[in-house]
């Protein structure tokens, strides 16, 4: 498996490609896409299933603050379980371009999976380990989403 600083060092690789391409697509054909570990572990909700509607928006993990980012910009939104679910999701014809916020090594499945839809990826950080309760600078997913929308 590639290590950490490669990861990285990719994904910056493809944000810059993805910029150089000046993509801008109408907001509804742009995915916001999260893996489900931005989820609280002690949430019961089902967003895999029911989507960002599942969520109660309590705040009590990024997915609320992440739904506003929907709210305030249009984007579609999707919460997936692992990595082929990404896959499918990002490959459905009514996305024209993506981004993600995941581990590393699921961002680089997906751009490669997703080539050639240009996707901005978005790592998450993990204080509590691996594949729960991760997070994300909110502010920073954004910013990556009004540079896909065309206003
Ligand atoms: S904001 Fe609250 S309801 Fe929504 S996913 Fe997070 S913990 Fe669950």
């Amino acid at each position: 498996m590639l290590g950490l600083m490669l990861q990285r060092a990719m994904i910056r690789l493809n944000n810059r490609v993805t910029r150089w391409r000046r993509v801008k697509v109408a907001p509804g054909r742009v995915l916001l896409l999260l893996a489900h570990c931005l989820q609280s572990s002690a949430c019961g909700r089902n967003l895999t299933r029911e989507g960002g509607d599942g969520c109660a928006r309590c705040g009590k993990c990024p997915v609320d603050a992440l739904l506003g980012v929907r709210d305030r910009t249009g984007v579609l939104f999707h919460v997936v379980g692992g990595g082929r679910q990404a896959l499918a999701r990002v490959r459905d014809d009514d996305v024209d371009a993506v981004v993600a916020v995941a581990c590393e090594r699921e961002l680089i499945q997906g751009i490669f999976g997703a080539f050639p839809k240009p996707i901005l990826a978005i790592g998450n950080t993990r204080a509590q380990g691996d594949c729960h309760d991760t997070l994300t600078d909110v502010a920073e997913v954004e910013a990556a989403v009004r540079e896909l929308i065309r206003t």
